[in-house]
């Protein structure tokens, strides 16, 4: 088995990159470090369902370190106008602290959750990744998990596990909301059509 640390964003999102990592040879550790996570409750609540799956599978779980502080000198200020330069520089914050861990830990392999959503920049995070193994002399897995996402929705239902329905920060709260509002609003429309 080769060891791995599996940068992870929430505990649904981990469900199927551990299975599939697993199935290849994999022995992955789980690493949290997501300080773009606001309200402070909702990240909480997120790493709760970490923790709680992870104890339940027998998974060990480091709790990296989280800099808010950095997330809002870097990241914030790009604000609603880039969100590509925004989650850009957010990844880079997350999975650098992940690849900082892999080294100190002796890790080889570094890979992360994030693969597995489609509601992510997948190039853009594959990229990040990959330079920042690079710059750790860690060999990035990347893998595209996304064709088992809705495989992650079925089992996160069926275990009960807290689902969240924004990526993290306050941007991307608004821009969830604004999206089902604009769903909501083409369901009417298309309603009002059928019915003309
Ligand atoms: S949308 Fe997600 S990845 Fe992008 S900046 Fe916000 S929390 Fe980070």
């Amino acid at each position: 088995m080769t060891r791995l640390l599996l940068h992870a964003c929430c505990a649904p999102c981990s469900l199927e990159p551990v299975r599939l990592l697993v199935e290849e040879g994999f022995e992955p550790t789980i690493c949290w470090t997501n300080p773009n996570i606001q309200p402070v409750e909702e990240h909480d609540r997120r790493l709760g369902e970490l923790r709680r799956w992870c104890e339940g599978m027998g998974i060990r779980l480091i709790e990296a370190g989280e800099d808010r502080g950095r997330w809002e000198r870097g990241v914030a200020p790009i604000g609603a106008r880039d969100r590509q330069r925004r989650c850009r520089a957010c990844y880079a914050l997350r999975l650098a602290e992940a690849c900082r861990v892999a080294e100190r830990e002796g890790f080889t392999h570094v890979a992360t959750t994030l693969a597995v959503s489609p509601y992510q920049l997948f190039d853009t995070c594959n990229d990040v990744l990959e330079r920042l193994a690079a710059a750790h002399g860690l060999t990035p897995v990347i893998r595209d998990f996304r064709p088992w996402y809705p495989e992650a929705t079925r089992r996160s239902r069926e275990l009960g596990m807290y689902r969240q329905n924004y990526c993290g920060c306050r941007f991307s709260a608004a821009e969830a909301a604004l999206d089902r509002a604009r769903l909501r609003d083409e369901r009417k429309a298309a309603k009002g059509a059928a019915h003309a």
